[in-house]
């Protein structure tokens, strides 16, 4: 082990030149102009990965090609697969940019540049500690296989049946990723789950065209009122939703991860004041803000519409209103049957004399690495070597399909270290990475490789 870190320490620039140039192309997937630059990105990955001595291919999906590379020369060792992404956001609004989004600059500890943290600078960590373990014994400690792709921000519409049709080709024992932030800075970070999302728009109708309130109001349902009454309906007074068999497949956080979460250092107020002033806590009944904002399904209303909305009075029974409904699911609640008790609650509960329509946004489920998994206690073991803290487990509460899906095509865990900082303005101007937690992360991969081969 003392080799590969002399050599990660003493080839710590010319790694962050990848880093560098990979940075530097502006493989934005979601815009049309930049195919070719997306496409150079992929290419670039393919080459750094036969350069360090992996086998490499770049591999067709039907949209933005990927790379496939893989090292399998230890036949008694189990085998890993490296998930990450090249591909990277648009800049948005570049008069926000203190610098070209597409030339990497080093301020201090930082590199700035976009993709740094998501995810180039992330998933060259891995080829980092591969190269130093080929450079300094010849070998990995385990089998390793690397899938690279450039569509993650465009939601990966090509990934799960490329998985799908290349089972064989990308079998493991657990999925290493490395596309999530730390918890705090300098705060070594395991994510081991995210919520699933089921997402309605719900909409009523009643008369023709709005009525005067004071010729029919009183007589008839009111939309605004029926879309109010529903919506409020959907908790009770401690907090809980109310869809029909909402909690029935709950799986629980264990006592040993709630007391996790609650062990880490966490000022409620300070969080609370970051959101608004005089924000107080609100939620399910019996659990804690961490809990109730990571491992606990909610619902919420994202908005509310109908009838009269400009400044000034206007006396109308409106025609229609609606609102828009999100619902964050948690292990092992399935979206598509939350989706179906969401609609039968909702048909049961709205009065008759006005038509009801409701239209779905999108699903996904919920995922949770187990805690007691071998591979996650590699992971926090790695993470305590290279930082000399305990990691933090927590789950993120928005939603990474993929995660799910390798789970279903490959039956394989995904292990979440992150090591993005949480000021590192991910899809946002000026995105950095802080250079000694992408070093300590090389580390951390690096111990990973060894401790999985046991
Ligand atoms: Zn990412």
């Amino acid at each position: 082990m003392e080799q590969v870190l002399s050599h990660l320490k003493a080839q710590r620039d010319a790694h962050l030149k990848w880093t560098r140039d990979l940075c530097a192309i502006p493989s934005i997937s979601t815009k049309q102009e930049h195919r070719a630059d997306v496409a150079k990105s992929v290419q670039f990955t393919h080459e750094l990965c036969e350069k360090i001595g992996l086998k490499s291919r770049v591999m067709e999906t039907g949209g933005h090609p990927l790379v496939y590379a893989e090292w399998t020369g230890a036949p008694n060792a189990p085998t890993f697969l490296a998930y990450g992404h090249v591909d990277v956001q648009p800049t948005g609004d570049l008069s926000l940019w203190n610098a070209d989004p597409f030339e990497p600059i080093v301020k201090g500890d930082w590199l700035i540049c976009r993709g740094s943290a998501d995810d180039k600078g992330q998933v060259l960590l891995y080829l980092r500690a591969a190269e130093a373990w080929l450079k300094t014994h010849g070998k990995l400690p385990v089998n390793m296989k690397f899938l690279i792709e450039a569509e993650e921000e465009i939601g990966s519409p090509n990934l799960a049946p490329f998985v799908s049709k290349h089972r064989d080709m990308l079998a493991a024992e657990a999925v290493l990723i490395s596309d999530t932030g730390m918890y705090k800075d300098g705060y070594p970070t395991l994510t081991i789950g995210t919520r699933g999302l089921v997402y309605k728009e719900v909409l009523v109708s009643g008369p023709t065209v709005d009525l005067h309130s004071g010729t029919h109001g009183g007589v008839i349902p009111n939309p605004t009122n029926v879309i109010a009454r529903l919506v409020a309906s959907l908790h009770d007074a401690d907090g809980k939703v109310t869809v029909k068999d909402f909690y029935k497949n709950v799986v629980d956080a264990s006592a040993e991860e709630r007391k996790r979460l609650a062990e880490l250092p966490f000022n409620e107020r300070e969080y609370l004041d970051s959101l608004g002033p005089n924000t107080m806590p609100a939620g399910e009944k019996g659990w804690t803000t961490q809990e109730r904002r990571s491992c606990r399904p909610t619902l919420d209303c994202n908005g509310i519409f109908g009838g009269f909305m400009q400044p000034g009075a206007n006396t109308i029974i409106p025609a229609k209103a609606g609102a828009k409904i999100s619902m964050r699911l948690v292990p092992n609640q399935n979206a598509e049957k939350i989706a179906a008790a969401f609609d039968e609650t909702i048909r049961e509960r709205c009065p008759k004399g006005v038509k009801l329509e409701i239209h779905s946004h999108g699903s996904a489920d919920a995922y949770v690495t187990p805690i007691d998994s071998p591979v996650l206690k590699a992971a926090e073991r790695a993470l305590q070597d290279a930082y000399g803290q305990k990691p933090a487990l927590i789950r993120e509460g928005g939603s990474l399909p993929i995660l799910p899906m390798f789970q279903r095509e490959l039956g394989a865990p995904s292990i979440l270290l992150g090591f993005a900082s949480p000021h590192c303005n991910a899809h946002g101007p000026n995105e950095k990475a802080f250079i000694p937690d992408l070093d300590r992360g090389a580390e951390t991969i690096a111990r990973l490789f060894q401790l999985l081969a046991k």
